[in-house]
């Protein structure tokens, strides 16, 4: 319905030098992002393939799209045209298939590594062991049409405010020690956090967060 602009103001002084802002907008109609827009946001979250291409082919070019739900390996074509960062990536299949994709296109799509964090089961992502495997073959089999520039994890949906620090902290040290491993490419993003615990995130080391509800309400998914 409408934006709070009061609270993205507020967002932006908190995280200035500090983080990126991908603001969350789906199930948000246009005019929603059209509005966050025209107060200097370029960086924009969507968590569904078909809702991402219908924006983006209806919304300003300068935006950078970032997908961050869980991503099918026969819908990469369809974003691999435009997409800025794909924040959900969790298997080596996933991986050559945005490699592929991106490299019909030309271009070289940046990646974040999905790391499974939270302690619930229903969290999509890599556990420590299976993000080295991932490496070895990546060494094996050199993507040129991928750059994994970094991690990103969910913590658990909990009031534990315990819990969910503890949960960032995993990532931040699995970062650190993979930051080693990578060669080729930058590696410099750890995505985490979103309108109830980004404080906490960002406090644990996060420099990327992706916030929704705080700036765009509460979603309505029955709509
Ligand atoms: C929906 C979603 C968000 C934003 O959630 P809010 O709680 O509305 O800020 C962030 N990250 C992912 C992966 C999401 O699916």
């Amino acid at each position: 319905m409408a934006i709070n602009t009061d609270k993205y103001q507020a967002i932006i002084e908190e995280l200035k030098g500090k983080a990126t802002l991908v603001a969350v907008s789906k199930t948000k109609p246009n005019e929603d992002i059209q509005a966050l827009y025209h107060l200097g946001q370029r960086d924009f979250g969507e968590n569904y393939v078909q809702e991402l291409v219908d924006k983006e082919a209806a919304l300003p070019k300068d935006i950078r799209w970032h997908f961050i739900g869980h991503l099918q390996s026969n819908k990469v074509k369809y974003i691999a045209p435009f997409v800025h960062l794909i924040h959900g990536v969790d298997s080596f299949s996933l991986l050559k298939e945005i490699n592929k994709q991106a490299a019909k296109k030309n271009r070289v799509i940046d990646c974040l590594l999905q790391i499974h964090i939270a302690k619930e089961e229903t969290k999509f992502g890599l556990d420590e062991k299976e993000l080295h495997e991932l490496f070895q073959l990546h060494e094996s089999d050199e993507l040129k049409n991928i750059r994994i520039v970094g991690l990103m994890g969910m913590a658990s949906f909990s009031d534990n405010e315990t819990l969910i620090r503890k949960e960032f902290q995993t990532l931040k040290q699995l970062f650190d020690q993979t930051k080693f491993v990578i060669r080729h490419s930058p590696f410099e993003i750890i995505s985490c956090g979103m309108s109830g615990d980004y404080k906490i995130a960002i406090e644990e080391g996060s420099n990327m967060v992706r916030i929704g509800s705080l700036l765009f309400g509460e979603r309505n998914y029955n709509k």
